[in-house]
């Protein structure tokens, strides 16, 4: 059987064997420029990672504009997944891509500031409410960036995250628990040699009185959490946990970060706003310029002056943070374009309203088939989830996760032009999403369930 005792695995084998026939059989320019490419990228990808959508062989992507892209086969799709939030306010949004071509020509980049940094500063600081903040490449690297600051303002080694996080390419938090409990680096890590659980701990994420014991010990630097998890199958805060993770910090001397890089669906200004906290840093990637890689840390003004002390404390030398493209002038012109003229109001309106139309529509056809999950939602992010009841931590989460069944379920959607998230069953609904594409997303769904589960 599956996670799912309503659907059995042989059945997930056939329907998964004639769904890989289809993408094989609607497929062939795709399948050849695999090979082609496969020649010097193994297996035809230019990053290991985007063989995880499953299929026989990557599905090449020719064109993408708003909610849709254009396979090499000339598949028109709805695409969910969104770059897994990159394009969360859709692929190539207008006033970014006139703003990347107004800059393009001026000199791509130069390691200092262009005439847009003032206004990306005012931008942020209006929206999320912190009136610091840096730029980088990538959410990893700000959330590295963060980490390090943090140690160096409290001089306390220890990191708190929670089971289930991910948080990108960031050495010091590839924890999780095992199941005595302990701090263990993630499996499946590649050539890890460093013990993580040293200087990291990995707690259950709901689990304050877990949180207010590591805290106790006044050697943690930073807690580092997303809103929810949304990294495993989406786990949302009990009631009071967070608030009682902020208080727990702030009583410990230990400095809170809010990384908002997937909840950043929540609400224009994210979970953070949405929900009245005050973190000491605050990190979001991804969507922030519009596709573009750009990603924000911001801070407090506590923190500005804190970090000015460190800095002027240490000896002169590199200081661990910083990459050379970090801030450059096509990051600037374009997250100014996508906090000023893409990030509205009306945008988010548009995407929590029909987000709400999605999951109500994907938890009828669950409801249809009398299956026991549910869909979970955070704004403009939906998610299937195996399970009845919402998940409580990441333990729970990763219970429920069925790799086999879902890579059917992705397949299949596929076969009819939609695209949802490789991970698990996330769905995104960007400011150009229609009712037709979320229509086709939710008869493509029940079809689907009818197949596995009759
Ligand atoms: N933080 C969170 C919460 C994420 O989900 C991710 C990526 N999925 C990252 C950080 C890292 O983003 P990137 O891969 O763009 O560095």
């Amino acid at each position: 059987m599956t996670i799912c005792d309503h659907i059995p695995n042989d059945r997930v084998t056939r329907v998964a064997e004639a769904e890989r026939a289809t993408f094989v059989a609607r497929n062939p320019k795709s399948a050849a420029l695999a090979e082609s490419a496969g020649r010097h990228m193994p297996g035809g990808v230019p990053l290991h990672w985007m063989k995880d959508f499953g299929t026989p062989f990557p599905l090449v992507v020719d064109r993408a504009e708003g909610a849709e892209l254009v396979d090499a086969d000339g598949h028109l799709m709805a695409d969910f997944c969104l770059g897994d939030t990159g394009a969360m306010f859709g692929h190539a949004p207008a006033p970014v891509v006139a703003a990347i071509r107004a800059a393009v020509g001026d000199g791509l980049t130069a390691m200092m500031p262009s005439p847009d940094v003032t206004r990306v500063g005012e931008g942020l600081a209006d929206l999320f409410g912190l009136p610091f903040w840096q730029v980088t490449q990538t959410a990893s690297d700000a959330n590295r960036a963060v980490i390090r600051w943090a140690r160096a303002i409290t001089k306390r080694p220890r990191l708190l995250v929670f089971a289930g996080c991910y948080h990108g390419q960031v050495d010091d938090v590839f924890v999780a628990r095992d199941e005595d409990g302990r701090t263990v680096n993630r499996p499946g890590l590649l050539g890890q040699v460093v013990d993580l659980s040293a200087t990291t701990v990995c707690v259950p994420f709901n689990d304050l009185a877990a949180v207010e014991r590591e805290l106790a010990r006044g050697d943690v630097a930073l807690v580092l959490t997303e809103p929810a998890l949304t990294n495993t199958a989406m786990v949302l805060p009990a009631p009071g946990f967070l608030e009682g993770v902020e208080a727990a910090c702030r009583a410990a001397g230990t400095l809170f970060c809010l990384d908002e890089t997937h909840t950043i669906s929540t609400a224009r200004g994210g979970y953070t706003r949405a929900h009245g906290f005050a973190p000491d840093f605050f990190v979001v990637g991804k969507p922030i310029a519009g596709g573009l890689p750009a990603a924000v840390f911001g801070f407090t003004a506590a923190v500005e002056v804190a970090m000015r002390r460190v800095d002027a404390e240490r000896p002169h030398g590199y200081s661990g943070v910083g990459t050379t493209l970090s801030g450059n002038r096509l990051q600037l012109a374009a997250m100014r374009a996508c906090i000023e003229e893409v990030m509205t109001a009306d945008a988010y309106a548009h995407m929590l309203t029909l987000s709400a139309v999605l999951a109500d529509g994907l938890a009828a056809a669950i409801a249809r088939h009398r299956l026991p999950w549910s869909v979970t939602r955070l704004g403009a992010r939906a998610e299937i989830v195996h399970s009845p009841t919402p998940l409580l931590d990441g333990a729970h989460a990763a219970r429920t996760v069925d790799h086999d069944l879902e890579g059917v379920i992705h397949l299949f959607l596929l076969n009819r032009d939609v695209l949802v998230t490789p991970f698990h069953n996330m769905t995104l609904v960007s400011p150009a999403t229609t009712r037709a594409h979320v229509d086709r997303l939710v008869v493509a769904f029940d079809q689907a369930l009818d197949a596995l589960a009759g």
